[in-house]
């Protein structure tokens, strides 16, 4: 049995050093259980992270970097990595240790008890920024709420799957790319393994707030109608206040005729009536952006260099 190591790359000279150590020591303690090749996908990176793949690849056959020509996102490496993943099984890791490798053995265990995937998530948030964490309660509350992939919160992209899993998840060519909205949707057995936090080993992480607040919009956009729902019934909503207003008004006129009075409120009801038009068409300015990119059919990905023969280069 073979199985596929997907890993991440960006920036990661600092860390990849240990991290790669680590993963050798699990190999080994795996080894009666399945073979391993590992592919690190070199996002597009500006430091000696390149290099070290290299080095790392003429000394041990078993791994593969597919370097990108630039940064494409770590939605386009997992990409990249699950479409050349050779294995039986498959997983994705980070490359900073928060995805411990050692997390692995118990995973196979849990494989072996007829689970298709053993996803992992986070029961803690220790060490991360206040804001953050409670940014991303919110972002799971909500997108759980309003769309039809279930998404736990705390899930990690750290997971282990069967070949039919990765197989679906390729299969799933959309050019913007929600992995743990595309998890779930194509179902399976899932095993959900909680495990603490860990913080990162070395070097910084690559989100930003803005960076994460963006990706949560992405999740939202691609999993769910609502917005445009909401759209639509503020539409209708407004819709009948303003008929309930005209008939006051008449009603008024009849009864009390009328002196002029009121621009203040008319002003206001302009600006509210201005913006939430503008609110909806932004809601459907950016579906409309998406259908966009989906049409064009533009690549998730181009490898400009790579030691393996045989992988898509482009897709
Ligand atoms: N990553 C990537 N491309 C990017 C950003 C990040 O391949 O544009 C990789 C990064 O090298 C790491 C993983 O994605 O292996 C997770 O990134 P990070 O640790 O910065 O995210 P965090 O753990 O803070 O959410
Ligand atoms: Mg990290």
């Amino acid at each position: 049995m073979l199985t596929t190591l997907i890993i991440p790359c960006y920036n990661e000279e600092q860390v990849l050093p240990l991290f790669y150590r680590s993963l050798t020591e699990t190999a080994e303690e795996l080894k009666e259980k399945s073979e391993f090749e590992f592919i690190f996908v070199n996002d597009g990176s500006k430091d000696r992270t390149l290099e070290l793949l290299k080095e790392l690849a003429c000394k041990d056959e078993r791994v593969t970097y597919l370097s990108f020509s630039r940064n494409f996102g770590k939605e386009a490496a997992m990409f990249a990595g699950l479409k050349n993943a050779g294995g039986d099984y498959a997983a994705i890791m980070d490359a900073d240790m928060q995805d411990p490798p050692s997390l692995l053995p118990e995973m196979f265990r849990i494989m072996e008890e007829g689970y298709d995937c053993v996803a992992t998530r986070r029961v803690s948030r220790v060490g991360e920024p206040r804001l953050r964490s409670l940014g991303a309660r919110m972002f799971y509350r909500i997108i759980n709420r309003i769309s039809d992939a279930d998404i736990v919160d705390g899930a990690r992209d750290f997971r282990l799957m069967k070949r039919e899993m990765v197989d679906a998840v390729v299969a799933m060519g959309e050019y913007h790319r929600f992995s743990k909205g595309i998890f779930g949707w194509v179902g399976f057995r899932t095993f959900w393994l909680p495990y603490e936090n860990v913080e990162r080993a070395a070097g910084e992480t690559k989100w930003s707030f803005w960076s994460l607040l963006k990706y949560s919009v992405e999740g939202i956009i691609n999993f769910s109608q609502a917005p445009l729902a909401i759209a639509s019934w503020s539409g209708i909503g407004l819709t009948g206040v303003s008929f309930l207003m005209i008939l006051f008004i008449v009603v008024r006129k009849l009864m009390f005729g009328d002196p002029v009075a009121g621009w203040p409120s008319l002003a206001c009801i302009i600006v509210f009536l201005g913006g939430v038009q503008l609110l909806c068409m932004g809601i459907m300015g950016q579906y409309l952006a998406k259908t966009y990119m989906e049409v064009k059919g533009r690549p998730h990905y181009i490898i400009g260099e790579t030691n393996r023969e045989n992988v898509t280069k482009i897709s």
